[in-house]
């Protein structure tokens, strides 16, 4: 399929509805994105059809619902191009995703006074997981620096990293910022010392696209729900040699071989990770978008919203005392910016009355706000759907809203 915009439009809609009487600008695609119909209808499809318990069930329902889940789990197997299905772990999201390598990996590999290296321009769920670890466990983090704008300063990491680095845990793109990071370049030099590295991948997976083994990634995290899937399921990749080290991370059914009071043995790779019913109707929906978004092509995906980040760049260059936050020379999926001294929360709520949805705030990551020393931002943040028309309503918007505090 080639890209058409209003064909693709057409799949979705909520891109109908009106918001205060104006047409939904829908630029909040950071924090979650709309889901096709197609995804919509797979959920319903499933409840009314397919629904049964999955795994050791006898029956047909059952086993019709076991092979579309598994089936998913191939689908994402494909998507990031991992060698094993195996190596697939379904989670409630990317917060969960690093949770569980946080909890597994530190239980299991790190000691007191071993290092955690992360980015400053990490969500706050690839921070808190390892502060957890830092309580329990006396684990060091360490964090590697960005510069004004907005790019890591990988000449630091050398300095950062020692023989007690246990492992690098690094976002893709950076939610608040847009760069991309050379995470392929990190985790070269991290295996250069025989360090594993986590990419967070919530912000790149839906943008452009991945291959887990090209980056020679030894865990790889996304959320379903900012690629066009279900709320509520999410991937973590794990190479095999990893999953099969570290232990499980919640114990109950699913994820054991056999229970006695004496002692109980573990399920295979990846169900050792799956304690309990899995999302088997949201996997199956998840697999609906990555087909989806793989019928359109990530090339095309990448190129159309590159040329939207860019377009928006050039428009709202336009404003009078406008500010981005991030300005890498790589970035991705989304602008982050201030207009004079408008509290982003005052600008959005103003842009808000015209239909246009952004996010304002500190996205999750306050240690970049602090880097920069803002409280927030204004993020517009980018999917298949949007369009130049949509970024010039947003331009007019800001225009309107900088006039109007201007004129206080
Ligand atoms: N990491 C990054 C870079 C993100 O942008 C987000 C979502 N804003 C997350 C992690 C957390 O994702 P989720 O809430 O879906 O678990």
């Amino acid at each position: 399929m080639s890209f058409d915009i209003n064909k693709i439009r057409e799949d979705f809609p909520i891109l109908k509805k009106e918001i205060y009487g104006k047409p939904l600008v829908y630029l909040d695609n950071a924090a979650t994105t709309q889901k096709p119909l197609c995804v919509v209808e797979k959920i319903s499809e499933n409840y009314l059809n397919n629904n049964a318990n999955i795994h050791r069930g006898v029956h047909f329902l059952s086993q019709v619902a076991t092979e579309a889940h598994e089936a998913a789990r191939e689908t994402v197997r494909k998507f990031i191009n991992a060698k094993h299905s195996r190596e697939i772990v379904f989670t409630r999201g990317t917060t969960e995703a690093i949770n569980l390598v946080a909890s597994s990996f530190g239980r299991s590999q790190c000691k007191a006074g071993d290092e955690i290296i992360v980015s400053h321009m990490e969500h706050h769920s690839n921070i808190v997981p390892w502060q957890l670890l830092q309580e329990e466990k006396g684990i060091v983090l360490k964090v590697i620096p960005f510069d004004e704008n907005g790019v890591l300063q990988l000449d630091k990491l050398d300095e950062l990293i020692t023989e007690k680095t246990k492992l690098i845990s690094i976002a893709h793109v950076s939610n608040t910022l847009g760069t991309v990071n050379p995470v392929a370049e990190i985790i070269t030099k991290a295996h250069s010392h025989n360090i594993p590295v986590l990419v967070d991948g919530a912000q790149s997976v839906p943008h452009m696209p991945v291959d887990v083994q090209a980056l020679d990634a030894d865990f790889y995290v996304f959320s379903g729900h900012k690629i066009y899937g279900p709320t509520g399921i999410g991937v973590l990749y794990g190479k095999e040699e990893w999953l099969e080290r570290i232990p499980p991370y919640q114990g109950g059914g699913e994820m054991i071989q056999k229970v006695t009071f004496e002692k109980t043995t573990f399920n295979e790779l990846p169900f050792k990770f799956e304690a309990g019913t899995p999302d088997y109707i949201g996997s199956t929906a998840l697999a609906e978008a990555l087909n989806y978004v793989s019928a359109i092509g990530m090339e095309e995906i990448a190129a159309h919203e590159q040329e939207l980040v860019r377009y928006t760049l050039e428009r709202l260059g336009e404003v009078e005392d406008i500010r981005f936050i991030g300005n890498a020379p790589k970035r991705s999926g989304l602008v982050s910016f201030l207009v004079g001294n408008i509290h982003p929360y005052d600008l959005g709520s103003i842009i808000d009355k015209l239909g246009i949805a952004v996010r304002t705030g500190h996205h999750c990551a306050e240690p970049v706000m602090a880097a920069f020393g803002i409280e927030g931002t204004v993020r517009a943040s980018f999917g298949i759907y949007n369009t130049k028309e949509e970024i010039d309503i947003l331009v007019a918007g800001v225009q309107r809203a900088a006039k109007m505090f201007r004129r206080k």
